[in-house]
């Protein structure tokens, strides 16, 4: 341990806490079956892939599908290994000693993780411990008192569910002088589902605002977690200079022809995120429904695939849903600002009738 460098000593793998379970709704991933014609596209993709020759470094099929999707140019597009990858090039690039990150957590703890990596300094603007509303006074002046390197906002945030209002995002943008990241991993979720969360999306805004760059997955509403791809959408200059540094052939062959037919097919998983969002609404109600009468419980709104909750004990209602329902969900009463909190992916109609009678009869039994 003490051989490796500084700034990496005290991590370890990560752990996702992964225990085979009847219903796993831990990671935010897409639970439903994907429509025929789409898993069909994708088979075929796959299967007629030859997987002799090294990947296009840059995958430039794949960046020319996501450019006409988000109407903008190629040069605006940057391919990765999972939205992740890209997040650590993003540090690995514009970070380093006295090139700081502001954060609003409680968020995505990798942000952190990966900065820490970097040797990025992590300075933190909390949010309101109730609402989780940012103070967009208090990140502001953050930014400028670090003269940050970057700040990032997710949006909807991963885990309180809300989505940034794009005033924030045009205060960074005109009194700061920080690149600014908003990593839109769930905003297919937030929007009309016909337009697949597009009419919430700020990609549009990138043209115009060269320190905006903004990260999609194909991870989340896709369906694809395990195909690793996610991509960013920056200024060419963003662009080629983390294209520059990335791992060669981290995107390989079969991630591309999938996800060229994933992204050119979208349309077939407009049913597929509608049922999600609906079951949002209704497992959100529901959930609210029944813990009304529990002192201290509490369920955020989301315009994510899953949803935020306080329960009292919330760390024994997750082994208990686990031990004694094979149910998982995610539990955060550990991470600074979520205590007592639970993250629940929202699954299919089933599958989330399953979780709210099994919370519902523990909760009743703890209470
Ligand atoms: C899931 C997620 C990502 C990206 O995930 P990948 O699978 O690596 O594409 C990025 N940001 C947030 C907030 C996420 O929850």
């Amino acid at each position: 341990m003490s051989r490796a460098r500084k700034a990496l000593q005290g991590f370890e793998p990560y752990d996702p806490a992964f225990t085979p379970c009847r219903v796993n709704l831990s990671a935010n991933e897409n639970t439903h079956d994907v429509p025929m014609p789409f898993f069909n596209a994708l088979r075929e993709a796959m299967a007629s892939t030859p997987l002799n020759r090294y990947p296009d470094p840059m995958a430039d099929d794949l960046r020319r599908q996501i450019a006409e999707r988000h109407g903008v140019e190629v040069e605006n597009v940057l391919v990765g290994n999972g939205g992740d990858e890209i997040l650590f090039n993003l540090f690995f690039t514009f970070g380093g000693p006295g090139h700081a990150l502001v954060t609003c957590p409680p968020d995505f703890s990798e942000y952190a993780n990966f900065a820490k990596m970097c040797e990025m300094p992590v300075v933190s603007a909390w949010r309101d411990p109730e609402t989780f509303a940012i103070d967009v006074d208090a990140l502001v002046a953050a930014v400028n008192d670090v003269q940050a390197a970057m700040v990032v906002l997710t949006s909807p945030n991963n885990p309180t569910g809300d989505l940034v209002d794009p005033a924030i995002v045009r205060r960074l943008l005109d009194e700061t002088d920080a690149l600014v990241l908003l990593d839109e991993a769930y905003v297919e979720f937030a929007g009309v589902p016909e337009l697949l969360g597009e009419d919430k999306s700020l990609v549009g805004w990138v043209a115009e605002n060269p320190r905006l760059m903004v990260l999609r997955t194909l991870s989340k509403a896709f369906g694809l977690a395990g195909l690793r791809v996610g991509y960013l959408v920056a200024d060419p200059a963003v662009v080629d200079m983390v294209g520059a540094i990335r791992q060669l052939y981290s995107e390989d062959v079969i991630a591309q022809s999938v996800a060229v037919q994933a992204v050119g097919h979208r349309e077939l998983m407009v049913p597929v995120v509608a049922d999600i969002v609906d079951q949002r609404e209704r497992l959100a109600e529901r959930l609210a429904e029944r813990l009304a009468a529990l002192p201290g419980a509490r369920v955020w709104p989301s315009s994510a695939n899953f949803v935020l909750l306080r329960v009292p004990g919330a760390a024994t209602v997750r082994a208990r849903l686990r031990d004694e329902h094979s149910i998982l969900v995610r539990d955060f009463s550990a991470a600074p600002g979520l205590a007592d909190c639970l993250r629940i992916t929202v699954g299919t109609a089933e599958e989330n009738d399953l979780l709210v009678d099994a919370l519902t009869s523990l909760v009743k039994e703890t209470a």
